[in-house]
């Protein structure tokens, strides 16, 4: 099983990419998760990204591609894997599925966490995350146990540079301008689902599986 997480940044897609992958046993394999390890690793990779990142700017294809396309060829992927703010450009979601098709595979499911910019703002400024593990939570919708603390590894949370409203309004831009021809490319391919992100955690969850079909 091969999924797609589409969606405005802050729409739910890495809650809704966890629920999945605990559920059916499968990696979440999230771009901005890899992105903030190197940074924290001080990498040269995370220092290129960085520049991108706190801009609210998508940091080049040339740097994400490979990255990916090399990801999904490990062995815990063979059952699948969910991919979590990848692709997010026309040329990225190309590049995939020529790579999936040198190998006879192709995309089951792309699914489109669909959320209004108006409730987008309010739900970054509440997002708290953790960097050792990637874990989020929402400081009013989803808090942890403990105020500030990882429930799943004991971590400090963390509010991330680019969740600042004048950072996530960029991203909004970039989002609807290189990313939402995405929902009319895996259109085609007959392989989108939509789901109602303004719906809680759960509910949004139950609709997913629904989709799934198990
Ligand atoms: P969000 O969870 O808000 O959608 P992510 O954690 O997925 O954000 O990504 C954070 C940032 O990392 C993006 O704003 C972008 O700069 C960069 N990034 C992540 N994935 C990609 C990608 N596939 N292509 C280009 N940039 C990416
Ligand atoms: P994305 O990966 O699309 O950027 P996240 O999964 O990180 O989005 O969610 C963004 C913020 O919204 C987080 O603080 C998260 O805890 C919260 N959140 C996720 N799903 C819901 C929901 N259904 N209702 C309310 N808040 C949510
Ligand atoms: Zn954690």
């Amino acid at each position: 099983m091969k999924i797609i997480m589409l969606g405005a940044p802050g729409a739910g897609k890495g809650t809704q990419a966890d629920k999945i992958c605990a559920k059916y046993n499968i990696p979440h394999i999230s771009t901005g998760d890899i992105f903030r390890a190197n940074i924290k690793n001080n990498t040269e990779l995370g220092q290129k990204a960085k520049s991108y990142m706190d801009k609210g700017l998508l940091v080049p294809d040339e740097l994400v591609v490979d990255l990916v396309v090399d990801r999904v060829k490990a062995d815990d992927c063979k059952n699948g894997y969910v991919l979590d703010g990848f692709p997010r450009t026309i040329p990225q979601a190309e590049a995939l599925d020529k790579a999936l098709e040198a190998s006879g595979d192709k995309v089951d499911y792309a699914i489109n966490v669909e959320v209004p910019d108006e409730n987008i703002i309010s739900r970054m400024s509440g997002r708290r995350a953790c960097i050792a593990c990637g874990a989020t939570y929402h400081i009013v919708h989803i808090p942890t146990k403990v105020e500030g603390i990882c429930d799943k590894c004991g971590a400090e949370l963390v509010l991330r540079d680019d969740d600042k409203p004048e950072t996530v309004k960029k991203r909004l831009d970039v989002y609807h301008e290189q990313t939402q021809p995405l929902i009319d490319y895996y259109t085609k391919k007959g392989v989108l689902n939509e789901v109602d992100g303004t719906k809680d955690m759960e509910e949004v969850f139950g609709a997913i599986v629904k989709i799934l079909g198990a």
